[in-house]
């Protein structure tokens, strides 16, 4: 079974190896967290310049979420 990655719409497997499904990469799987994270900023009065997830934005967002839950990601 495949499914699209809701970022990227690349074909995933969905099996245990995709680790990050339904997202294709980590990467994809923390830009759909920061889409929040742009919502939660537009609310502050802060809008992205862009509106689009730069790789910075991907940084920031997993030192948040390294800040936030330490193992989030090891389990
Ligand atoms: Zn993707």
């Amino acid at each position: 079974m495949e499914v699209k990655c809701p970022i990227c719409a690349k074909q995933v497997v969905w099996a245990p190896t995709s680790e990050y499904r339904p997202f294709c990469s980590k990467k994809c799987q923390l830009i759909d967290l920061g889409e929040w994270a742009a919502e939660d900023r537009k609310i502050a009065g802060k809008p992205a310049e862009d509106g689009r997830p730069t790789e910075f934005d991907v940084e920031e967002i997993e030192a948040m979420l390294a800040q936030q839950s330490d193992d989030f990601f090891k389990h």
